[in-house]
């Protein structure tokens, strides 16, 4: 589809574009396609750009990143068609393995992944091979399958768009977590020790950046985040939003 530049949401439609184009290519699935739904709309409440909040939750994940043994990303379809460069990149500058963990598993769709990320650079992907399949408690069967390389021995998981119930799993199975979401609300934005309240279009290259910037720098040893008050600012400004379009 054609989408004029001058378009108020050409943005917007474009992400939709790439979104559309990743369930074609077997990326993502139906459930993806109104994840996102749910995802846009909350980016309309939250006014379609980067908080200061939300750079805050950025520069958290970053230090938490940086300071881990051993970091995964955990790759979903939506992720994958979203941003392929900026996974394989964000990779390489924290020392990341990459693992494809689906929701809605399936081992075509986890090579359809895999082969996007390879085509962005990725070299080694982890969550292909079920001789390295081990389990994580309190989840059931299908979901609860993780990398024995991966994110079954990291310490700190970044899991964008995931949800809420393998989010508190993974907690309880004693990982550092941290998401990007935009639904302040949702129970993997809760749950989760980091959460970068941002669409992963706009935050995921800002976290590159931020790691790229705090690599160069000593950490700040004193720098202290509550996730639960980064994200009621957000809340905040959701509300903030809705009250300014209310002239009642
Ligand atoms: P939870 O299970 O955590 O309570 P949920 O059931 O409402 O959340 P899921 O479909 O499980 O939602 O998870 C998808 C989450 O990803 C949603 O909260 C949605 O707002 C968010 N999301 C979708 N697209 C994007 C995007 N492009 N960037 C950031 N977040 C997104
Ligand atoms: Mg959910």
């Amino acid at each position: 589809m054609q989408i004029p530049r001058s378009h108020p949401r050409a943005a917007s439609l474009h992400i939709r574009e790439r979104l559309v184009r990743g369930y074609r290519d077997g990326l993502v699935v139906e459930e993806g396609l109104l994840a996102h739904g749910r995802g846009e709309m909350f980016d309309y409440l939250i006014g379609e750009k980067t908080s200061k909040t939300s750079h805050e939750a950025i520069k958290a994940a970053a230090r938490m990143l940086l300071l881990a043994k051993r970091s995964v990303i955990s790759v979903n379809g939506n992720l994958a068609a979203l941003c392929p460069k900026e996974i394989v990149l964000l990779a390489s500058v924290i020392g990341a393995e990459i693992e494809v963990n689906l929701f809605y598993a399936s081992k075509k769709r986890k090579k359809v992944i895999a082969g996007i990320l390879k085509k962005n650079g990725a070299k080694e992907i982890l969550g292909l091979d079920a001789k390295f399949s081990q389990k994580i408690p309190n989840l059931d069967s299908a979901r609860r399958v993780v990398d024995e390389r991966g994110i079954f021995i990291a310490d700190v998981v970044l899991v964008p768009l995931e949800d809420g119930d393998r989010t508190v799993a993974l907690k309880k199975f004693g990982k550092k977590v941290i998401t990007f979401d935009l639904n302040p609300m949702s129970r993997t934005a809760q749950a989760a020790d980091i959460t970068i309240v941002d669409n992963v279009t706009r935050g995921m290259q800002l976290l590159i950046d931020s790691c790229k910037k705090m690599k160069k720098s000593r950490l700040d040893k004193k720098f202290k985040f509550d996730n639960k008050k980064n994200l009621s600012q957000s809340i905040i400004i959701i509300k903030n939003n809705l009250g300014r379009m209310t002239h009642a």
